[in-house]
């Protein structure tokens, strides 16, 4: 007999994953943090390990998965360049075996399942911001196609198993997310900044640093993805899920530069193939279906990131 809800959490052990694990327990859910440690690590959830309500298990999601549970998010995929670039055939393997696994788990028990998708089924997006109903500008054949085409396969399997199967399915949008947890070398804006200026290392700014990012603090898209779970079942998404304050690169440094005191200096970097240009979230359809939109501001969430790496490099 369960009375708690029990959630399955894949890739939990990772940058979103560990503070969604950490939420779900605080609502008082039993939570299942599965992962195969390739961009998580045990570290990120050891602070879990003495809850009863938690259990951590290694296991990689492009294998069947034979557990009970009512809800299943599924996180599990590398998110930076750096790292679904290593190993591109795993990436797609991660994104479309792991899918289908995960959606014929949730068919078997009929229990509810979120996607963490992301902004990059836009691709190099033509339309600004961009809504749910764009359907995207990917190059099919390119270096991040592995991440942003195995995505989109994603999307396809979550709608043809809800058309076919009737699950109870539920799709986020991510746009760019940060806080603390971020993976220290994985390469991507934020944490490189935020690093590079703790250490009085130049700050390495890609082309002219004008491109735009839009930037979550993790607490907010993890309300997001709380309040997706809970909406009714006619409610699929896609949603976008993302903070719509809109930064140039070159501004992003600057602020790290102010908030960390640092003496660093800009160095500027070639822009690397297919890197979008533009991108800021369009939070209509989360505003109206979520009543959420995101509560800390750049500022408030660099300064907290700032505190995370600087103890984390003290220690290392
Ligand atoms: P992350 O790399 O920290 O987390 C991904 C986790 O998945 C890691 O713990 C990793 O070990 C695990 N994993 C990878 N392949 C796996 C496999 N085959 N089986 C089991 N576990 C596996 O990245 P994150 O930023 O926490 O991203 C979580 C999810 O959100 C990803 O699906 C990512 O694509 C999506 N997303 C994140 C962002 C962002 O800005 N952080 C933006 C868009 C989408
Ligand atoms: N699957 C799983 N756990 C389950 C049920 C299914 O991992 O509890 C996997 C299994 O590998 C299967 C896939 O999910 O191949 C898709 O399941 P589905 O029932 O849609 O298809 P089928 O079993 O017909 O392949
Ligand atoms: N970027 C940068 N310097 C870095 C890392 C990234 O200028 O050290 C740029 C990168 O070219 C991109 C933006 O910052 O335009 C965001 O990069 P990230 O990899 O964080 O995310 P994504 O490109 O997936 O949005």
């Amino acid at each position: 007999m369960h009375l708690k809800k029990r959630v399955l959490v894949t890739g939990g052990a990772g940058f979103l994953g560990s503070h969604l694990c950490e939420r779900l327990l605080a609502q008082g859910c039993d939570v299942i943090c599965l992962d195969n440690y390739f961009t998580g690590s045990k570290q990120n959830v050891a602070h879990l390990l003495d809850n009863p309500n938690f259990e951590l298990m290694r296991h990689d999601v492009t294998f069947p998965l034979y557990v009970e549970v009512d809800e299943i998010y599924n996180l599990a995929c590398p998110a930076s360049p750096i790292h679904y670039q290593h190993d591109p055939v795993a990436t797609t393997k991660t994104s479309v075996h792991g899918a289908i696994n995960m959606l014929g788990l949730a068919k078997r028990l009929r229990a509810k399942i979120m996607q963490a998708s992301t902004s990059e089924v836009y691709g190099d997006p033509s339309v600004h911001p961009q809504p749910e109903s764009y359907w995207g500008n990917v190059n099919p054949i390119g270096f991040r196609s592995c991440y942003d085409e195995g995505k989109r396969c994603a999307e396809t399997l979550f709608f043809d198993y809800r058309r076919q199967h009737n699950l109870r399915i539920k799709v986020a949008r991510i746009f760019n997310t940060y806080g603390p947890r971020m993976h220290p070398n994985d390469g991507r804006v934020v944490s490189n900044f935020i690093i590079q200026a703790l250490r009085g290392e130049p700050l390495t700014v890609y082309g002219q640093g004008q491109q735009t990012r839009s930037f979550c603090y993790v607490d907010d898209l993890v309300e997001a993805f709380l309040r997706l779970m809970d909406t009714p079942d006619d409610f699929t998404g896609p949603v976008n899920t993302g903070n719509p304050g809109e930064f140039t690169i070159l501004e992003l440094a600057k602020l790290v530069i102010e908030y960390t005191g640092s003496k660093s200096i800009i160095d500027y970097r070639p822009l690397p193939q297919d890197d979008p240009k533009q991108r800021r979230p369009d939070i209509t359809l989360a505003k109206a279906k979520l009543g959420w939109e995101p509560k800390v501001a750049l500022p408030e969430g660099l300064k907290k990131t700032i505190e995370y790496f600087d103890a984390f490099l003290r220690q290392a």
